[in-house]
């Protein structure tokens, strides 16, 4: 079965085509089941510069809910969102995207946290600090069970040198996973970005195996997800993360 459910559209800023140019594309690669997800808006429309206006909320939600009945003996669509955590938000999410809108899933995410004070890119980090940071933030985000499954966990790592802080943030993220039984993302869009050259190693800055070996002692759940920005990538890197879930042992699953 071949499924995505990360998938961007051009209301984002940074993705080109709209929800039936990536159905198609899904359709003609011969995917099972589709979920769009694009960057949430913020009823405060804050960090506007890489999402939706919450304008353009109603017309987001009904495209996909035309999409589904057009095509709904081709392929299985899902109406997603992939929904940056704060605290202050879990109320929209709830009641709003998921009562209201009548969303099917949300991914939770955090491409930012909290740190001294200001936002931090989660991508960027290079202390301990803010490893234990993230991941504390992160915890918090699958605490609140708003979230059908948590995107790109790993992100933490892109620019990190493994060591003893990266394991105690990757153990952190990987109990409270399992505690809630939140499945975590292999996110297929890292093995399409450049690598990352560190002093030790030139690799993929993420997905990385070594927290994939460490959630191996976990009892998770994982979803393989392309996070595609481009129609053509539909389904890209979808293999690729199926083949680390299979190498450590990771139980593979997908939305109904
Ligand atoms: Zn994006
Ligand atoms: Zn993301």
């Amino acid at each position: 079965m071949i499924c995505n459910y990360h998938t961007h559209t051009y209301r984002c800023k940074h993705a080109l085509g709209d929800v039936d140019d990536y159905i198609e594309a899904a359709i003609e690669l011969k995917a099972d089941c589709l979920g769009i997800s694009d960057h949430t808006p913020l009823p405060d429309n804050r960090w506007l510069g890489i999402r939706m206006h919450m304008d353009e909320l109603q017309a987001y939600s009904d495209s996909i809910d035309t999409a589904k009945l057009r095509y709904h003996d081709q392929i299985h669509i899902l109406k997603g969102m992939e929904c940056d955590w704060a605290p202050e938000y879990a109320e929209f999410y709830k009641t709003e995207l998921l009562e209201k809108y009548k969303f099917d899933y949300l991914i939770g995410a955090s491409h930012c946290f909290p740190f001294d004070g200001e936002w931090e890119m989660s991508f960027d980090i290079t202390t301990p600090e803010q490893i234990m940071a993230y991941a504390n933030f992160y915890a918090d985000a699958i605490a609140s069970e708003i979230f059908s499954f948590m995107a790109h966990p790993d992100v933490f790592c892109a620019q990190y040198e493994w060591d003893e802080a990266a394991v105690k943030g990757a153990i952190m993220i990987l109990e409270t996973a399992e505690h809630y039984n939140i499945p975590l993302e292999i996110n297929g869009y890292g093995f399409r970005k450049p690598k990352s050259k560190l002093k030790s190693e030139t690799r993929t800055g993420y997905p990385y195996s070594k927290f994939w070996e460490v959630a191996a002692n976990y009892d998770i759940k994982v979803f393989c997800n392309s996070d595609a920005h481009l129609p053509n990538d539909v389904i890209s890197g979808i293999a690729e993360a199926s083949a680390l879930a299979r190498q450590f042992n990771l139980q593979q699953v997908v939305l109904d």
